[in-house]
């Protein structure tokens, strides 16, 4: 059966010419960067140079560049590694309802060790409201987290009016970019960035590889002891067919990023109209405007989300609920209750996230699915 897949948010496969690029440095050119040796030596130009390539395209400087194992380090890196060495400073950090596990659960640990954290409600149509965030600073506010992007509904937050809040009251401004990366081109001078995470295996890089961008600026601690790697700031001998990868696919996503977002935009626009048309009981999660081009996310009244991935997955097709599924009991997503979609519609919803290589054909046979299935379940 040929597969159709539907779940970019969750990941995407290697593009061919990111693999290709990657391919070197697992066999002949396998030399550990620290060593004194040309293969070794010449790795660490490598990394340097794929390091000054990331720096070009974020506009940072190239040692604000620090590489992890992907988007959750990052983030635990920069939440953690900031918090602890501004303790000094204050104890409260303002973050959002609607952020992605990986910012949440960090908090969750910082206020074990007495940090506050303010979590913010979105509105109904899945923003943050940057007044809101303005409201909620005090003397001892220490650091801003706010996601660029959602990556179950795909809002785009208002991350230039947060930057210029947070520099204004200077705090430090941290945003999980894991789902911007690749669909929105991101300036962190021009957004008032101060702290970045993004994650190769979301926009056709490899999985195990991300980065963080911390502004030189920004005192930190590092989180992982170990050798001397990454100016002493994470341990370990370095993922160079990872590095490699990850500026291979950011380089190739930032050339790409009107055609694919095109592309994105064309497919979803034609999904979302049509299950409208054919399929009766359906509520949209999540404005449509200010939105990823190639996020969906629908909610089918009386439809167990569940059964309907299982579904979709005997004709082949892959799709997310959104939610996380826990022993095999669907929690309705943080995300859509935190915008006020009722316990049983979020039960009921679908996440569709279109990649670059999908076309119209994949998506008629997905709306026909869908159309198929919900009758059938709902009868
Ligand atoms: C996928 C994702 C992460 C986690 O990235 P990993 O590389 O899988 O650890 C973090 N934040 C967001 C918004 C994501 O979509």
């Amino acid at each position: 059966m040929k597969i159709r897949y539907f779940d970019h948010s969750a990941t995407t496969a290697v593009d061919e010419r990111v693999l290709d690029e990657m391919i070197p440095y697992f066999t002949k050119e396998y030399g550990n960067p620290s060593s004194l040796y040309s293969i070794g030596k010449s790795n660490k130009e490598i990394i340097n140079i794929y390091r000054m390539k990331i720096a070009n395209i974020l506009n940072c400087k190239v040692n604000e560049i620090y590489f992890t194992s992907g988007g959750s380090e990052s983030d635990n890196l920069i939440l953690k590694g900031i918090a602890f060495a501004n303790s000094n400073k204050g104890n409260h950090i303002i973050t959002s309802k609607i952020e992605h596990p990986a910012v949440l659960n960090t908090c969750k640990y910082l206020e074990k060790f007495g940090f506050k954290v303010t979590y913010l409600s979105p509105n109904s149509e899945g923003f943050i409201d940057a007044e809101e965030v303005e409201k909620n600073i005090t003397r001892n506010t220490i650091l801003i987290s706010i996601m660029f992007a959602n990556n179950e509904i795909g809002t785009i937050q208002p991350i230039k009016e947060i930057g210029d809040i947070a520099r204004k009251h200077r705090i430090c401004f941290h945003t999980d970019a894991v789902q911007a990366i690749g669909n929105i081109d991101i300036d962190v001078k021009k957004y008032n960035i101060d702290a970045l995470s993004m994650s190769g295996h979301k926009f056709y890089g490899p999985k195990g590889i991300g980065v963080a961008y911390i502004k030189e600026s920004i005192p930190f601690m590092r989180m992982q002891d170990g050798g001397h790697q990454e100016r002493d700031k994470r341990a370990g001998t370095e993922n160079v067919a990872g590095i490699v990868g990850i500026g291979k696919a950011l380089e190739l996503a930032t050339e790409n990023i009107v055609e694919y977002n095109k592309h994105l935009k064309k497919l979803r626009d034609y999904y979302v109209s049509e299950i409208k048309e054919k399929v009766p009981y359906i509520k949209i999660n999540g404005s449509m405007e200010k939105r990823l081009s190639g996020n969906s996310n629908i909610s089918f009244t009386g439809v167990d989300g569940s059964r309907l991935l299982e579904e979709l997955d005997q004709k082949g097709i892959c799709a997310s609920s959104g939610s996380a599924c826990s022993s095999g009991l669907l929690n309705p997503s943080h995300v859509l209750l935190a915008i006020g979609v009722p316990n049983n519609l979020a039960r009921s919803s679908l996440r569709i996230t279109f990649g670059k290589d999908n076309d119209l054909e994949d998506t008629k046979y997905l709306v026909e699915s869908i159309e198929e299935i919900v009758k059938k379940l709902r009868y």
